[in-house]
């Protein structure tokens, strides 16, 4: 098993050929000079952010940058999902333009995982592609949304209709940035992290059970490695498969049901955090009534997601609203309904289940 590290910071290679790049992990790092140190030579810098974590961390990130680049120019956009938007896409990328910025710019993304997305799509395809490094400020970013090179904005259709696969240069996860984030927020950063364990470490689990207090209450050690580990698990299983065509489906282990969740309560109600907590307790039932796990295994999952102070009750929608809304989930092909379940600790597969079965699962954890 795995122990708790006493070190505070950690850094994670991504192995990626020519676009292999670092994701460092520790408390105080946006402070420290040598963080910044080894990027490239730029006239211009630009840090994407947004009106919530501006005021607290943008002046700071500037100090640093400024021995590095001639001018750094920031882009504050309003705070919130709904701005993950093609106006906001619009903004950074009329800036960049206005302010004649070369395809040598450096964006830095300073924010959660909205903040993560869009100026890494930017960064996609201003002039094709600039340099991009990621300051993820919220755990659910430094945990998942930073890892793995997907970036989008939202359309009004659906969320990341509209993206690219595109890496960032390098990643610093300050654990210092975490002091300021709400609970609720950092609740729903621990439902990504305990969903690492079952599909992927069972070491991991275990570590997470007997750290739990401690990631709550934002010890630095701790959650270093929790990143840490995080962020290799996720590395290692989207190194298999940068493109989603298969195994990288098992990082939604919880998420069928709670997409299905997030949109029948309507986006906003639940964080996507909660409503991957509660979908977890339901996949886990699943894989449970399914015949490979047993019933022990679901109650160990509910104990821990309802001690991360997650929701563990599936809100009653109604049995055919959740089938109605689990298939249009966009990652069913032919129509059937398929769940990343666990089949033994640590390993994740998928299956398809009737829906007798759904019911019997839902029924079994509905908020009453
Ligand atoms: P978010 O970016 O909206 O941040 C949550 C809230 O916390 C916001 O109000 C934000 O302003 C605030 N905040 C951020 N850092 C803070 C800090 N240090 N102190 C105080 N407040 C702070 O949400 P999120 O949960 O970080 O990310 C969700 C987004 O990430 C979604 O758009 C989702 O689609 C995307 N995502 C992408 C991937 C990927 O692989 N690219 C993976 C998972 C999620
Ligand atoms: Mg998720």
């Amino acid at each position: 098993m795995s122990v708790s590290s006493p070190e505070s910071s950690a850094c994670v290679p991504i192995e990626l050929g020519e676009r292999s790049y670092e994701i460092r992990i520790g408390p105080g790092l946006l402070d420290l000079a040598s963080t910044w140190q080894g990027l490239p030579r730029a006239a211009t810098a630009l840090i994407v952010t947004n009106d919530r974590v501006g005021p607290l961390y943008l002046e700071r990130l500037r100090t640093q940058l400024q021995p590095h680049f001639g001018r750094i120019d920031a882009v504050v956009l309003p705070d919130g999902e709904q701005h993950k938007s093609a106006s906001s896409l619009d903004a950074v990328i009329d800036h960049l333009l206005a302010s004649a910025s070369d395809r040598k710019t450096v964006l830095f993304a300073l924010g959660g995982g909205v903040i993560g997305d869009l100026a890494g799509f930017a960064a996609a395809i201003y002039m094709r592609g600039v340099p991009f490094v990621q300051v993820p400020t919220t755990l659910l970013a430094q945990v998942d949304s930073s890892v793995g090179g997907k970036t989008a904005i939202n359309h009004p259709r659906g969320k990341n209709m509209v993206g690219a696969f595109y890496q960032p240069i390098r990643v610093v996860a300050d654990l210092d940035t975490l002091d300021t984030l709400p609970p609720r927020e950092l609740s729903a950063g621990l439902a990504e992290i305990i969903k690492y364990g079952p599909i992927a470490d069972a070491a991991f689990l275990d570590w997470i059970e007997h750290n739990l207090d401690a990631l709550l209450d934002r010890d630095k050690a701790t959650l270093a490695y929790a990143v840490k580990r995080s962020c290799e698990i996720k590395a290692w299983v989207v190194g298999q498969d940068e493109r989603e065509s298969g195994l990288r489906a098992i990082l939604n282990f919880g998420h069928t049901f709670g997409h299905a969740i997030e949109t029948g309560l309507g986006y906003g109600a639940w964080l996507h955090g909660e409503a991957v907590g509660c979908g977890m307790v339901l996949a886990s039932e699943l894989s449970a009534r399914l015949g490979l796990m047993p019933a022990s295994f679901v109650d160990r999952m509910q104990r821990l997601i309802e001690r991360a102070r997650l929701p563990v009750l599936a809100p009653a929608l109604g049995l055919d609203r959740y089938l109605e809304l689990m298939q249009v989930d966009k990652k069913n092909e032919d129509g059937e309904i398929r769940f990343v379940v666990i089949e033994g600790l640590g390993k994740a597969v998928m299956r398809t289940a009737s829906k007798t079965l759904i019911a019997e699962t839902l029924a079994a954890h509905l908020d009453p």
